[in-house]
């Protein structure tokens, strides 16, 4: 079965906002084994959305759409897939009063251009909006199937999962499970190659390794007759290549996102240390990504943006000395921030960056992405020199990466 996913909205293309919908859809498609070939996104121009709609319905055999079902005279999602299909149109009174209590409940009058979110092609299955007014529907026409789903991702996400996914999940007869390997530590070429085992296998449980901004991960997928069953064949592997890259793998998730703070907060709580930050060049990156976890209160106790060197001094007892015989971007000053900040803090991890961000900055011998990252604990100093490329944002994120990775790592071997 193949599907198609085509986003309907002009503020999709004037780039006000970022098609995260279909982003959405095709996942969950995915994990029913519905094969996902196109995604297409138009405006709400009617001859232009018909030829949209037409070429969808002339390659796929589920089309779904999102966005366009308001009341307003340039949402024609509804009306469009109906010609397209010659259906009519007809009122339905039953949506026509949810759309009206619906206003009822918010303590405002109902106005009748609403009425046209109650009309639907004739012998359409209507959707119901629990957390809207637009109510979307499922057409079924010459073995098509046309989804037309409202654009709020909330809404579009209730109705899909709640409506549709059982409906296509009876239709497959089956599921597709993924786990996502994060892995930090190991470059890409390193992973493929210690895990060319399972890549190159063709057996029922596919690896695929894929890289983003300085990590990579590594896509574990099986097909089962439920989802259950599916990561019954997905975590075996799974734990076989934890073993194998140990503490390089950081998080193992059921979505291709999560974080790297995740990880190290839950070792900071699970484990009771405590944390404390001294950022230069970071400029408080690393403290905010921990402050993004959700109970790191009870380990990070302090966070400092020690930019200028008074401020290094000052918080972390950097010697005046090393300041100006290797300068402030130095493995020396680095690793005097971490131990002075332990010291004057107490907390049993304590880790410090600085370096040369860019774009301006750089010397010969101390180049722009030259950044230094110490984490103290009770085992001592470690300083990471990195030599990082690209903008100032990139260089900053990696250093902050670098830096999260070594206070999840430092409390692990706590
Ligand atoms: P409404 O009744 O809210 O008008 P609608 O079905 O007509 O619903 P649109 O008007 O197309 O939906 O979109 C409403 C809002 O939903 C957009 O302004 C945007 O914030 C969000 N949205 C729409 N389409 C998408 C999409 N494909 N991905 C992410 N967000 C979207
Ligand atoms: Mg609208």
């Amino acid at each position: 079965m193949i599907a198609e996913i085509v986003a309907i909205g002009t503020e999709l293309l004037m780039g006000q906002i970022l098609d995260t919908d279909a982003q959405y859809l095709s996942r969950r498609l995915q994990s029913l084994g519905i094969s996902v070939y196109y995604h297409q996104a138009v405006g709400d121009n009617p001859e232009r959305m018909r030829d949209t709609l037409a070429l969808a319905l002339s390659r796929s055999d589920v089309v779904i759409t999102t966005g366009g079902l308001g009341p307003t005279q340039d949402d024609i999602s509804k009306e469009m897939a109906a010609q397209l299909l010659g259906l009519e149109m007809k009122f339905d009174e039953d949506s026509w009063q949810a759309i009206r209590s619906y206003f009822d409940r918010l303590g405002r009058s109902c106005p009748e251009n609403n009425k046209r979110q109650a009309m639907f092609a004739e012998g359409a299955v209507i959707l119901p909006n629990h957390c809207g007014t637009a109510p979307g529907c499922l057409i079924e026409k010459d073995g098509k199937m046309v989804v037309q789903l409202p654009g709020p991702p909330h809404e579009m996400a209730e109705m899909f999962d709640k409506q549709v996914y059982p409906r296509l999940a009876e239709m497959t007869g089956g599921c597709i499970a993924s786990r996502y390997i994060r892995i930090y530590g190991l470059g890409e070429s390193q992973v493929a190659q210690m895990c060319a085992k399972w890549i190159e296998s063709d057996g029922e449980v596919t690896v695929a390794p894929y890289c983003s901004l300085g990590e990579c991960q590594l896509r574990v997928t099986a097909r089962g007759g439920s989802e259950h069953e599916a990561l019954e064949k997905v975590y075996p592997v799974v734990r076989e290549i934890e073993a194998l890259l140990g503490e390089n793998v950081y998080a193992v998730l059921d979505t291709p996102s999560g974080s790297m703070e995740e990880a190290a907060g839950r070792e900071l709580t699970a484990k009771g240390l405590t944390v404390a930050t001294a950022e230069s060049c970071t400029g408080g990156l690393v403290a905010a990504r921990l402050v993004n976890y959700p109970g790191i209160s009870s380990a990070l106790g302090e966070a400092h943006v020690t930019y200028a060197n008074e401020a290094k001094i000052k918080y972390c007892g950097v010697k005046p000395e090393t300041l100006e015989a290797y300068g402030a971007v130095s493995e020396q000053t680095a690793r005097e921030m971490a131990q002075g900040l332990r010291e004057n803090s107490g907390a049993d991890i304590v880790l410090a960056t600085t370096g040369i961000a860019g774009p301006g900055g750089g010397t010969k011998e101390k180049p722009v992405g030259l950044v230094y990252v110490a984490c103290a604990d009770k085992n001592g100093v470690r300083v990471e020199k990195l030599q990082l490329s690209g903008s100032r944002e990139r260089i900053r994120n990696l250093s902050a990466l670098r830096a999260l990775d070594m206070i999840r790592r430092a409390a692990i071997n706590a």
